[in-house]
């Protein structure tokens, strides 16, 4: 008899049909003797509508109120899955976030979990009845409601396997597994049977949002074992695992991109030391990350400094490097909105020289200007104009050998 967190995304919890749909699973499930914690997300969509009333509301909306009004989506889902359990036979009831406590810190709307009280829970599972935990939610130490950041269901299902030391955190989703690039934009992506836990993260991290990057951090830290796969097959998923479990490694795990990134450029700043501090220093304070960082140097004694920023924190960036022009001393400062971020993913790069070049020579052929660069050992990130997004993606899995066979 195993212990299980099952996880439901919002398109699998998108209407009482669907719900019912998962109850079904949940069941077959306890029917073969296991113990069952469920964590759900809100219905498909359901988050960016209360997203959308906060911001009517207020552009500068409280953040501990934006929570309160966020976590809600999830308070239903859990409560409806636990009413269909219940009426299909299946002993359940619902643990909200203050309730078992998931407890975290107190930066709301992107905290982190601290831990995951477990002794209600384990005493209501080994009673045989099925806990449902709506995901996204936590307490601070405040007692108020806190959500995890967009995607944070995924995070609440690895923190409450790890803390209840389950055998599987399966994630259930609306593709059947993690593929070698977004199947919604390359229907020739290939599913992975397996993917290692730094490929995954690397993955999650520059916007293959099938997993949140946090979520894949736990796992690989607490050792939980990760699932993903369909809600609405029956098809075998992806499992994440040490880079040891996997017998042949591939060169490029996948292909990934962001459309969260807007680029910022600073024409005519002075070269000489300390200029690039005055420029991040302030960014830094005022929470923004930057991510790509591209200096050129002119003859002149200037330099100009492209970066990127979160394209949710465009305009924040740009006040904040407004505020500070004297102490930089730029002559022009531009932005642009309509850039992404594509990268290729792979452990096979520690080992292997060119792997750039070809990414590089790709992209050329097709005429799509490279604007920025990032590496670390096993990604390479560019930056260019969102019109090629698709065409690029596509073309880089090609390059990488990476398309199942027609
Ligand atoms: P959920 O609501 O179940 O959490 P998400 O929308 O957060 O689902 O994540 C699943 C989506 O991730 C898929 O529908 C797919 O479009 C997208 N995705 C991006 N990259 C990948 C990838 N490499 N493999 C699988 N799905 C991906
Ligand atoms: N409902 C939240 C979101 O849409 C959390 C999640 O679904 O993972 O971001
Ligand atoms: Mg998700």
């Amino acid at each position: 008899m195993a212990l299980i967190v099952m996880k439901f995304g919002g398109t699998s919890m998108a209407g009482i049909e669907r719900i019912r749909g998962v109850a079904a699973r949940v069941k077959r499930e306890i029917e073969a003797g296991n113990r069952v914690a469920v964590v759900v997300s809100a219905m498909a969509g359901e988050t960016d509508r209360l997203v959308g009333f906060c911001r009517e509301a207020s552009p500068l909306a409280d953040p501990a109120e934006y929570d309160v009004v966020v976590a809600s989506g999830e308070q239903v889902t859990s409560g409806l899955l636990a009413i269909v359990l219940q009426s299909i036979g299946v002993p359940a009831r619902s643990w909200l976030g203050w309730q078992l406590p998931v407890h975290t810190s107190d930066a709301h709307g992107k905290a982190r979990i601290r831990d995951v009280g477990t002794d209600a829970l384990l005493a209501a599972m080994n009673a045989g009845e099925v806990a449902v935990i709506p995901g996204f939610q936590g307490m601070a130490e405040s007692g108020r409601v806190t959500t995890l950041g967009r995607g944070g269901s995924d995070t609440s299902a690895v923190a409450v396997a790890a803390a209840l030391k389950a055998d599987r955190c399966d994630i259930y989703t609306d593709v059947e597994g993690v593929f070698t690039t977004d199947p919604r934009i390359v229907p020739r992506a290939r599913k992975l049977a397996r993917i290692t836990y730094e490929e995954m993260l690397e993955l999650a991290s520059v916007g293959a949002k099938v997993l949140q990057t946090r979520s894949v951090e736990l796992a690989m830290k607490e050792k939980v074992r990760v699932q993903v796969l369909s809600s609405f097959t029956d098809a075998p998923g992806t499992l994440v695992v040490d880079e040891d479990e996997i017998v042949e490694q591939e060169l490029i795990a996948g292909v990934a991109y962001d459309r969260n990134e807007a680029k910022v450029t600073i024409r005519g700043v002075p070269d000489k030391p300390g200029v690039v501090a005055a420029i991040f220093g302030p960014l830094a304070d005022a929470g923004i990350n930057v991510d790509m960082i591209v200096q050129n140097v002119a003859n002149d004694g200037t330099t100009d400094v492209t970066f990127t920023v979160p394209r949710t924190e465009l305009i924040r960036a740009r006040s904040v490097l407004e505020a500070n022009s004297a102490t930089i001393g730029y002559a022009q400062l531009l932005t642009d909105d309509s850039v992404v971020k594509v990268s290729v993913v792979g452990v096979g790069m520690k080992s292997h020289a060119g792997v750039a070049v070809t990414m590089f020579r790709a992209l050329a052929d097709r005429g799509i200007n490279v604007q920025a660069i990032t590496t670390s050992e096993i990604k390479i990130s560019v930056l260019i104009a969102e019109e090629y997004l698709e065409l690029a993606v596509r073309v880089l899995h090609t390059a990488y050998g990476l398309d199942a066979a027609a």
